[in-house]
């Protein structure tokens, strides 16, 4: 079943049906105006409905993009796939944003996003969250392509208790 831009999330968590879709990360402006330049590559995106035996309803979002990102160290861009699953429960109204926890299979539920229903829901918008959530806080190279070994070196040794990397003591240098 193929989706456009909004999707009706209570027709979907009844029946238990998924939709799908395709987008650009060229669409998602919020994701891309912190990044480098981006491709016209695909982001693909799933949404199931679920409705647990107390009634509850979950929305179970899969998203696989593959933005560009800048080596903070290095500054070169690198891809960073993504396959990000979530499962979202929904609620009816905003009120049910802040209903108490409950527990279920053990498992406090407020470690559970939760979302409110829509026969509308801007669904392209729940995928940008997604990809945006997915992205590194500081985004680095295991091992940047242009950094010579010895360099690599030191940068390993910031993990080394006590003593400062490098290139802290020259951001300190250029501070004076
Ligand atoms: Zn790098």
């Amino acid at each position: 079943m193929d989706a456009g831009k909004y999707v009706d999330t209570f027709e979907l968590t009844r029946t238990g049906l998924e939709v799908s879709g395709q987008t650009s990360l060229l669409h998602c402006e919020r994701l891309t105006e912190d990044l480098p330049e981006q491709d016209d590559s695909p982001v693909s995106w799933s949404l199931r409905g679920e409705k647990d035996s107390f009634g509850r309803s979950y929305l179970h979002l899969r998203v696989k993009a593959c933005p560009m990102l800048e080596c903070q160290r290095c500054l070169a861009p690198f891809a960073w796939p993504i396959d990000a699953e979530n499962r979202l429960q929904m609620v009816n109204t905003e009120a049910g944003l802040e209903d108490d926890a409950v527990l279920v299979e053990g498992q406090p539920e407020d470690f559970i996003e939760r979302i409110v229903g829509s026969p509308r829901l801007d669904v392209l918008a729940l995928v940008e969250d997604e990809i945006i959530l997915s992205l590194p806080y500081v985004p680095k190279h295991d091992v940047c392509p242009s950094v010579s070994p010895l360099i690599v070196q030191h940068d390993e040794s910031d993990t080394d208790a006590g003593r400062p990397s490098p290139f802290a003591v020259l951001s300190q240098l250029k501070k004076n």
